[in-house]
């Protein structure tokens, strides 16, 4: 029988203990425990139900181009709950010297590919436009080294482009600063776009020539999401594992290997106990904490991934006020405009099964140091700042039917400059140790489906290669 610990009850833990429950059940002989430090499973997948609506208190949704995340869904039964965004009223606006400005049509992320809407969008100035236009001749580039996202985006649009466009787009997702992020580990496929195209532009337009001849199916939403919201999926998941498998309450606080009795040493509070294999799915600083006696260097590497931390406000407003809000799913605020926000979703647009046709729900969000600075402050006061900026960008004065504030500290990593390599030493650090498996969301990708697929492929990773480098 193979024994094999997980440490760490998020969504990437739960994951890998699905696929160890699931070859379980195929025959193989394994057994699994997993440690949860905290008295809840899910980690940062949380839904409250607050008068009808659904607040999602971490991720909201995930992007459906990556199909890990929907794939377990449907594995545990749940294909038929899960839910697209209203890509119909899909609009964003920008922040833009004080107004809401509509992203013009066409931006692929931050590449124009049409040129009139971008040509008349007050979202930038003359000068960008030109950078635009001339960004079209950009020569290809063979990339031997990383850059931050800033960088990169300056050589092609020029400095504008950042801050309106990159940093504001990235902070939602990241929390993060484009100029921290590495433009290799977090936009891959542009970096790969400058090395083949040169220019961004060019290079978007011959990809969505090739796709309209491909073919012409209706694109698929670009969110999606489960009716009953994200803690649906943590809990599905932990109705197929066996209870007694699953400890809460239990904080791992260091795994070291056997070198004589071969294997592992899991130690949590008092308790000690063996195993065949580990799998650490945890953020990487507390990977690094559980890994400090196993490996001085492994442990650096993972706690020199950074992390940020966030807070998201669900406020629930009455029929009067959805009337009053724009249409289209939030904006996004860009740093310059020198707010705490930054960004904010109109989930009862965006999810309308999350909230009743006579309620608005917002979504409000804040990261790194816009999060820092209000971090101390009672909710009600987070809640005043929410408003108070509500009111500036959107003229919304109504009473809120209700409010509710979740703090999540360190739970974003930041692919800083260099990420990649990082990962290869990591990689060959944890080869040294074999029987040692590592998931989640400091390795390639902080999103739910990246987060799914790690835990997966290192349940799968050490079940056909336990014991070896
Ligand atoms: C506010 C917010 C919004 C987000 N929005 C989106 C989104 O819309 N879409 C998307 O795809 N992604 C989103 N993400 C990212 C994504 O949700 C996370 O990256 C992912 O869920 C992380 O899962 P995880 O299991 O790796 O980590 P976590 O969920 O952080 O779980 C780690 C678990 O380990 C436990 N733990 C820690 N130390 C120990 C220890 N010593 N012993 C035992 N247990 C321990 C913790 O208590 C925790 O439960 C968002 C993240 C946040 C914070």
């Amino acid at each position: 029988m193979t024994r094999i610990a997980i440490v760490g009850g998020g969504i990437s833990g739960l994951s890998a203990a699905f696929t160890l429950e699931e070859l379980r059940r195929a025959g193989a002989d394994v057994d699994y425990r997993l440690y949860e430090s905290s008295p809840r499973l899910g980690g940062v997948l949380r839904t409250e139900e607050v008068d009808q609506c659904l607040v999602e208190a971490g991720p909201d949704s995930f992007v459906t181009e990556k199909p890990w995340a929907a794939d377990l869904c449907r594995s545990l039964g749940l294909g038929d709950q899960l839910i697209g965004s209203n890509d119909a009223d899909r609009k964003t606006y920008i922040l833009t010297r004080g107004k809401l400005v509509e992203m013009p049509d066409g931006l692929m992320f931050l590449v124009p590919t049409k040129i009139l809407p971008t040509g008349f969008s007050p979202l930038f100035s003359w000068k960008t436009k030109l950078r635009m236009t001339r960004e079209l001749f950009h020569p290809p580039r063979a990339v031997d080294h990383d850059e931050s996202v800033a960088a990169f985006v300056e050589r092609h649009y020029g400095s504008e482009m950042v801050d309106r466009l990159a940093d504001p787009l990235l902070s939602g997702v990241y929390g993060g600063e484009a100029a921290n992020l590495s433009v290799r580990a977090v936009l891959p496929r542009f970096a790969e776009m400058e090395r083949t195209h040169g220019s961004l532009g060019r290079a978007m337009l011959a990809a969505r020539k090739k796709m309209a001849g491909a073919s012409k199916k209706v694109a698929p939403p670009l969110f999606t999401s489960l009716k009953n919201g994200m803690q649906h999926l943590a809990e599905s998941v932990v109705a197929r594992l066996s209870a007694s498998a699953l400890l809460t309450n239990a904080i791992v606080q260091a795994i070291q290997p056997q070198p004589e009795a071969g294997g592992w040493l899991v130690s949590a509070g008092l308790q000690s106990d063996q195993f065949d294999g580990v799998i650490v799915a945890l953020p990487g600083p507390a990977a690094a904490n559980v890994l400090r006696m196993a490996s001085p260097e492994l442990s650096n590497e993972l706690g020199g991934v950074q992390y940020s931390s966030s807070i998201t406000v669900g406020l629930g407003y009455d029929r009067e006020v959805r009337e009053s809000l724009p249409p289209g799913f939030g904006f996004l605020v860009p740093r310059s405009e020198g707010k705490k926000l930054l960004a904010a979703t109109f989930v009862h647009n965006k999810f309308p099964h999350r909230a009743p046709e006579d309620r608005a729900l917002l979504r409000c969000f804040f990261a790194g140091s816009n999060a820092e600075s209000v971090w101390t402050l009672p909710d009600e006061q987070i809640v005043g700042i929410v408003r108070k900026e509500l009111a500036e960008i959107l003229g919304l004065r109504g009473e809120p039917l209700f409010a509710r504030v979740y703090k999540w500290k360190s739970a974003m990593a930041q692919y800083g400059v260099g990420h990649l390599e990082r990962l290869e030493r990591i990689e060959r650090l944890r080869q040294k140790l074999p029987g040692l498996a590592l998931a989640g969301n400091a390795y390639r990708g902080i999103g739910v489906p990246d987060c799914v697929r790690s835990g997966r492929d290192a349940a799968r990773q050490l079940m056909t290669q336990p014991n070896q480098s």
